[in-house]
């Protein structure tokens, strides 16, 4: 921890590790998955759907590393136990059963407007607060989010077009 950091951070930093723990459980199982739809999907575009798939995967599996590394600056602990992703998520978990890429897709934008969604909360709750480094990490973290929407979407009008 950084004593520094969490005085700075102001009289909120134990609420916020809090916020910052369920964020870091929508990350994991995000990170999950995007792992496990990009091994199982078929369909049009697949190989396109899998690197957009894959390169989620890695960048979810990054904000759960910033998020951790945040929630330890500020005194906190992250989730240690697998077992407690489910029950801290904000965003859950949605299992790619069905390998139809159509299917893959809407999972998954269903999941990033979640995400989004919940970082946006988590911002209006920090706006105010003097913990700047971590209201900063969570618009750079919504700010891939919003691309992860877009990248999806963009391959959802792809697949269209290309059945017409
Ligand atoms: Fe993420
Ligand atoms: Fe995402
Ligand atoms: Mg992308």
């Amino acid at each position: 921890m950084g004593t520094k950091a969490i005085e700075v951070a102001g009289p909120g930093a134990k609420e916020t590790v809090e916020l910052l723990n369920k964020a870091l459980a929508d990350e994991w199982l995000a990170y999950y998955q995007y792992w496990a739809g990009a091994l199982i999907v078929k369909g049009p575009l697949r190989p396109d759907v899998q690197k957009e798939l894959k390169e989620h995967a890695g960048e979810e599996f990054k904000h759960a590393g910033m998020l951790a590394e945040r929630i330890i600056q500020l005194g906190g602990t992250p989730i240690l136990d697998p077992s407690e992703h489910a029950k801290k998520t904000n965003c859950g978990y949605d299992a790619p059963k069905d390998p139809n890429v159509e299917i893959i897709l809407a999972q998954n934008v269903k999941g990033e407007q979640c995400a989004i969604g919940a970082y946006f909360s988590i911002l209006q709750k920090l706006k105010g607060s003097s913990d700047m480094i971590t209201l900063n990490m969570v618009r750079k973290i919504m700010e891939d989010e919003e691309k992860h929407e877009q990248d999806l979407q963009d391959l959802q009008d792809d697949i269209k077009l290309a059945k017409e």
